[in-house]
């Protein structure tokens, strides 16, 4: 399948079908599906067009660079680029018709560098923060901000399209904060009315509650996670309840199967002594590449689950930067070259991405994010109308 001995199999059609589910659940508002570090570790492009084809009419990204990826690679659907600081390539941005973000009054200069520069008019979103403490505008500062882009909007400079925020709690539904923080957002954009804005997005909500509160969908949803089909609340149980199915399976062959006595430490500082004499395997596949050292199985505990020929094994001792261990048992019948699943759909009981999230005291995002860059990608259900260019799609980001 590839030379690497490992590879994360990212499943296109879980992502179009998790994108017109998340469609499904907020039919008031447009999807945009949040595609910023190379799409949560799944790759930016194939989840992009995929999410396209699942009806997404947005994406959404952190930094501009990553727009302008997106728009390199072909891609025409709305973009929003929401992170960046001084001296980021707004010009470019806007050429490449990206809508931007706007954070500080230091942005709404920037922008207004970058029309001149391109002659095109700009569209803008204004982040308000409502109370998560992060990027945004704090209220008290929005009147300065909302004239300054008001005046560039009356000069045809910019359009003023959107008015957003995010959420502090959103993964405790029903947490107080949140119809707090709307409010504050609904306060700003009736505020930018009087003053004659028309703004043609409202946005506050992530995955938790595109999935948790239709209260919240406004006019627009930015769902990441979920696009991925894992979720943020796994305390009201996992993707299938809302009809999601994850997207990424990380898989390796087994470089090395030996027998050893009883009582051999493996793997450093032999955190884990074998009760038996046992067969263990070697996973070539560690910290380096994102396998978390916190999922360790160390002081008697089982490290994060391994899925081996339907079985359900843990890591053994230490994660090493490029390898894992696992105790196959006395019986085992795996030889070297054989499948282990680190995380997949969950289907058959196999470990799943927040298992691994639980084993190292972490958030499925962190898992699947942090996928290094070693790892190859291989997409798989395409569209066919997306005519992937299989070379292109599995290279090494
Ligand atoms: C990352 C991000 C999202 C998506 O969050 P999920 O919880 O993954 O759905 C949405 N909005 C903003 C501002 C973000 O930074």
């Amino acid at each position: 399948m590839s030379r690497f001995p490992a590879r994360a199999v990212v499943d296109l059609g879980a992502v179009r079908s998790n994108a017109r589910t998340l469609g499904d659940l907020a039919p008031t508002a447009q999807v945009m599906a949040v595609v910023k570090a190379d799409a949560y570790g799944h790759g930016l492009l194939p989840v992009a067009r995929a999410a396209v084809r699942g009806g997404a009419t947005w994406l959404g990204v952190a930094q501009v660079t990553e727009a302008l990826a997106l728009r390199a690679g072909g891609v025409t659907a709305r973009v929003l680029a929401w992170l960046y600081a001084p001296g980021a390539p707004l010009a470019e941005a806007v050429a490449a018709d990206v809508d931007l973000s706007v954070s500080a009054p230091w942005a709404v200069e920037e922008v207004a560098a970058a029309v001149r520069a391109t002659g095109r008019t700009a569209r803008v979103h204004l982040k308000v923060d409502t109370g998560l403490g992060r990027n945004g505008v704090p209220p008290e500062d929005l009147p300065a901000v909302l004239d300054a882009l008001l005046r560039l909007e009356a000069e045809g400079a910019v359009r003023l399209v959107g008015m957003w925020s995010h959420l502090a709690f959103a993964d405790e539904p029903g947490h107080p904060s949140m119809a707090a923080q709307a409010a504050v957002l609904h306060e700003a954009v009736a505020d930018a009315e009087r003053r004659g804005a028309r703004i043609e997005v409202r946005h506050i909500a992530a995955s938790a509650s595109t999935l948790t509160d239709p209260a919240l969908h406004l006019d627009l949803v930015r769902p990441g996670l979920a696009l991925y089909g894992l979720t943020p609340v796994p305390q009201l149980g996992g993707p299938d309840r809302f009809g999601l199915v994850p997207a990424m399976t990380v898989e390796a062959e087994l470089a090395t199967v030996k027998r050893l006595p009883a009582g051999h430490g493996l793997s450093y500082g032999h955190h884990y002594v074998t009760d038996r004499a046992t067969t263990v395997g070697v996973v070539p596949l560690g910290y380096s590449d994102g396998v978390p050292r916190h999922a360790s199985g160390v002081g008697g505990a089982p490290g994060a689950p391994l899925g081996v020929g339907g079985r359900r094994l843990a890591v053994a001792g230490r994660v090493c930067m490029d390898q894992v261990m696992v105790d196959l048992g006395p019986d085992a019948t795996e030889r070297a070259g054989d499948r282990v699943v680190l995380f997949g759909t969950g289907a058959d009981g196999g470990p799943t991405a927040q298992d691994w999230a639980d084993a190292a005291g972490t958030i499925s995002y962190e898992i699947v994010s942090r996928l290094g860059p070693r790892v190859p990608r291989v997409h798989v259900g395409a569209d066919p109308a997306d005519a992937p260019s299989p070379r292109i799609e599995q290279e090494v980001p």
